[in-house]
């Protein structure tokens, strides 16, 4: 087994097995006689005194519906909340990857953690052109890659992306941003060799890796390919939803009219299936209607919206939105918003200048996202947060990084400096998504904690259960 300092890792992997134990029903003794364990020492796997080890882990995914990865815990790599990676140890990470023989990029790892799923990298550019043209035989270009990237501009970097075999060139400067879609081909060239050019690559993979990953790699092609719901601008999303949804309670439309009052014919148009006329988007009476008549909620049935313009949407600096926190009059900080799209609602990506010489209990960030911050520029920063009841504070130099856990609140001052430092930040969801955390909201009294650490057996032994 992988090991870790502490005993967090074993106490999380006991807590997998009980509660894989309790989804199967399986009280000890059923558990035992299926794992082939000695009577009497499942509760010392599920209490931690006994690590659960591979050998436990592979017999369960033997004789159990279940993957071996259902039992394996993650890594704590961030005990303290936030995590830091200096600019010396990115140096040492330093690695030069060739293209058609030639160097073309030097990358540089900047902080990551096993809790999150960013995949940040520092890269500069070491192909110079002379040009904004994106068919330069100079340049390039990858074959694209599954992660979402964000990526930040430092000095005059080209950005080159492809979609639907066009190519195309944006000429970027300091301050500029852009996010873009997975699985799109880019490149990045410099347009000097007498200034830095370089970028922050941020890539991430959110909700895409992990179990969907997984499952979709079973299921195969076919179903992953009629699994893909579309976004985009008018009524054929709307369609695609309530398709999705009549054909998974198998309700007709002559059903749905029935239940919701609308005519058999609207109904048509808005599914699609009348290809006549579609019917334009349905008003907002309608969507209430039919999200009744379906038993879900409205959200359900509204698709999300992208600005993105041939998979990428771009944010130049010069007309980025900025503001001041807590507000103008006694400003901590100076805000702009970078790059982002509707899309990944959950994703924000913020440029802070600190303006203020001291930490400031109403300057305080906290957010239900993963945190990433860089400090750019070459100013250091002051960082402090709170875990656990434990207050840290970290002096950031240029070129340092860190990952910072969801709910942990972060405060940024100058130290007492004169100049104002900048720090980027790309905050994005995890694995605990808007749906997730409506089930933690519903849970029933004391479900949260079980749910994150499984401690006991869904029923007693001794019968039924009365304490309040
Ligand atoms: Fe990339």
């Amino acid at each position: 087994m992988p090991s870790e300092a502490g005993d967090g890792f074993r106490r999380r992997a006991a807590a997998l097995l009980r509660s894989a134990a309790n989804d199967l029903k399986r009280d000890d003794d059923n558990a035992e006689r299926d794992l082939g364990l000695e009577p009497g020492s499942f509760a010392d796997y599920t209490s931690g005194r006994r690590p659960v080890d591979w050998g436990l882990i592979r017999r369960a995914a033997e004789v159990w519906p279940l993957n071996e990865r259902d039992l394996l815990p993650v890594h704590d790599d961030c005990p303290r909340g936030l995590s830091v990676m200096r600019a010396k140890e990115s140096r040492s990470s330093s690695r030069v990857l060739a293209r058609g023989g030639e160097g073309y990029y030097e990358y540089r790892d900047t902080a990551m953690s096993r809790i999150a799923s960013y995949r940040p990298e520092w890269i500069r550019m070491l192909r110079v052109v002379g040009d904004n043209d994106p068919d330069n035989p100079l340049v390039q270009w990858n074959r694209g890659h599954l992660l979402y990237q964000f990526t930040y501009f430092v000095g005059p970097v080209n950005y080159y992306y492809r979609w639907q075999g066009r190519s195309y060139c944006a000429p970027m400067e300091t301050g500029d941003s852009v996010w873009g879609l997975p699985f799109a081909p880019h490149s990045f060239t410099a347009r000097s060799d007498s200034e830095p050019a370089y970028i922050l690559a941020l890539t991430y993979g959110g909700s895409l890796v992990g179990d969907a990953q997984r499952e979709l790699a079973v299921l195969g092609r076919q179903a992953a390919h009629g699994l893909a719901l579309p976004v985009a601008d008018g009524p054929s999303s709307l369609a695609a939803a309530l398709r999705s949804f009549m054909a998974a309670q198998a309700v007709t439309p002559a059903e749905l009219a029935a239940r919701t009052g609308l005519a058999s014919a609207r109904i048509r148009q808005l599914t699609g299936e009348d290809t006549e006329d579609t019917g334009g988007s349905a008003v907002e009476s309608e969507l209430g209607v039919l999200a009744q008549g379906l038993g879900v909620s409205v959200r359900d049935l509204l698709p999300p919206r992208s600005g993105t313009h041939h998979g990428v949407a771009i944010q130049h600096g010069r007309d980025a939105r900025s503001w001041f926190l807590p507000d103008e009059d006694t400003p901590a900080y100076r805000l702009t918003r970078l790059a982002g799209d509707p899309l990944h609602p959950h994703t924000s990506a913020l440029q802070v200048d600190v303006l203020t010489p001291a930490a400031r209990s109403d300057a305080q960030l906290v957010t239900y996202q993963h945190q990433y911050l860089y400090v750019l520029g070459d100013q250091p920063v002051e960082v402090g947060w709170e875990h656990s009841g434990e207050r840290g504070t970290e002096l950031l130099e240029p070129g340092d990084s860190a990952y910072v856990e969801p709910q942990v609140p972060v405060t940024f001052s100058t130290g007492g400096g004169g100049q104002h430092p900048r720090v980027l930040l790309l905050r994005i969801a995890g694995a605990v998504t808007p749906e997730v955390r409506y089930a933690l909201g519903t849970m029933a009294e004391g479900g949260i904690n079980r749910y994150i650490a499984e401690d006991q057996l869904w029923y007693s032994k001794e019968g039924s259960d009365r304490r309040a």
